[in-house]
């Protein structure tokens, strides 16, 4: 698209009134003043364009969201049909909508085996928040109230609500609100670079990190242990893939001591990692009792959020529970679902999670590793869509910048000059582009993030 194409907007002006009115998320609102926010105007394919006319490859699908990339007319057709039709009724006082039905009737068909029922929430952070008052009132319905202890892992991302934050283990979020809130305790990451020691297989660790979840449960008590959550891939947190032997030693030790075990799948749902759900890898492997979801059920098109709930719990909430009383005026919004149907529709009549397995992530783990020759780079690894390197100050002994540089923030903006975006986590380099990236776009993808290292590289000297 050629920048005279693109819808026009006074940059300047907009950037003003940012300044002026908008508290942005998870931002320094001072220091963006000062620089000024970029506005994004437009996204067809893999590609976004911002008010200046500058042509981006999303590497970031968003924000970890649109796995059929943009521009799709068969999600705003569903949309706007939904709209013109009806665009809201709500699924309280036992009433429904055609497309919330239809939705919860879908997604059992690309769930994994166990799960028949679905609460809708508007986002991934509510799905997290419904998700702990299942799990209390599941323990509760089954003469064990004394169980309400989930534990979690620091450096996860569950969300952004009391409950979310509190589930999730970023102590920056921790540290804003008196978080967690009670009944939420956590373990270390699977990370080797922070966690493992010297000459320590690759296996070793990842037995070794899921260890601490039973030395967590017998400190805490067994007896007041209710769940343990995790996401298969640490998205937020910086891409964190655990070895192969983390998650088969976890579901070991849930089961043991009959813990429910919940699978946010917000990020690495709906084919992220070249199967419907992460749990389904092989490299990972679980069998969740609870999973929650969002971005990727809609492309992130419309907002939508929820949490598959699995038999087991399922059961006991139907048969025992009467009423769940818990809800979102807008859990099951019709125009959601419909496009949500258009997109699990599209994404199965396509084929995009199988080719997603077989053909794109090899491809992009292929290239992607090419990256591993540069100076700066070290510790390349992917899974599926998701992909992440570390910024090394000194390659040969693994020696990490100051974090004070900020190094990963200069790759950040050298990549966005370069037209890419990719996500910077402390030490880490993240991305995780749409499903449907081409071989081309991938090979253009990883020119633009080399052009950056280069760039990142050259700054530093
Ligand atoms: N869980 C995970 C794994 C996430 O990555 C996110 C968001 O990035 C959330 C939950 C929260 O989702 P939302 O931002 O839709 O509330």
């Amino acid at each position: 698209m050629k920048p005279n194409d693109l819808p026009q907007f006074d940059t300047a002006a907009l950037r003003a009134k940012d300044a002026a009115h908008h508290l942005h998320p998870f931002t320094d609102t001072k220091s963006l003043n000062a620089a000024g926010s970029r506005v994004i105007v437009r996204g067809e394919g893999v590609r976004i364009w911002d008010s200046e006319g500058n042509e981006i490859i999303d590497g970031m699908s968003g924000l970890w969201c649109v796995n059929l990339g943009y521009g799709r007319q068969d999600l705003v057709d569903a949309a706007t049909h939904q709209m013109q039709t009806l665009p809201f009724y709500n699924a309280f006082f036992k009433t429904t909508t055609a497309p919330a039905t239809e939705l919860a009737a879908l997604l059992p068909q690309v769930a994994p085996p166990g799960f028949n029922h679905v609460f809708f929430t508007n986002s991934g952070s509510e799905g997290n928040d419904t998700i702990i008052r299942l799990v209390r009132r599941y323990w509760d319905l089954m003469g064990q109230p004394q169980r309400k202890t989930i534990i979690s892992r620091h450096n996860a991302y569950h969300g952004s609500t009391l409950g979310g934050a509190s589930l999730g283990g970023m102590s920056g979020m921790h540290e804003q609100g008196d978080l967690p809130l009670p009944g939420i305790t956590h373990i270390d990451q699977p990370y080797q670079l922070q966690h493992g020691k010297p000459g320590e297989s690759a296996h070793d660790f990842g037995l070794r990190a899921a260890s601490w979840l039973e030395a967590k449960i017998l400190e805490v008590g067994a007896d007041k242990v209710a769940a343990f959550i995790g996401e298969p891939v640490q998205g937020a947190g910086g891409v964190i893939i655990p070895p192969a032997s983390y998650w088969p030693e976890i579901q070991r030790i849930c089961d043991k001591y009959g813990l429910l075990l919940i699978s946010d799948e917000v990020i690495c749902g709906f084919g992220r990692l070249g199967h419907w759900f992460g749990c389904q890898h092989p490299h990972i492997n679980s069998k969740p009792d609870l999973i929650t979801f969002a971005k990727g059920v809609t492309s992130g098109y419309l907002p939508l959020g929820g949490v598959l709930v699995g038999d087991r719990v399922a059961k006991v909430l139907i048969e025992q529970g009467g009423d769940f009383n818990h809800g979102f005026t807008y859990s099951g919004h019709p125009t959601c679902c419909a496009v949500a149907i258009a997109n699990v529709s599209a994404l199965r009549n396509e084929g995009v999670v199988e080719r997603v397995a077989t053909d794109t992530a090899p491809y992009l783990k292929a290239q992607f590793a090419t990256l591993a020759d540069h100076p700066l780079v070290g510790d390349v690894d992917s899974l599926g869509m998701v992909a992440g390197l570390v910024l090394y100050k000194d390659n040969a002994s693994r020696t990490l910048f100051d974090a004070d540089l900020g190094v990963g923030y200069l790759c950040r903006d050298h990549c966005f000059k370069n037209g890419v975006v990719m996500r910077a986590v402390e030490e880490r380099m993240i991305i995780a582009p749409p499903l449907v990236m081409t071989h081309a776009e991938i090979d253009e993808m990883i020119r633009r993030i080399r052009r950056s290292l280069d760039d990142t590289l050259a700054g530093l000297r």
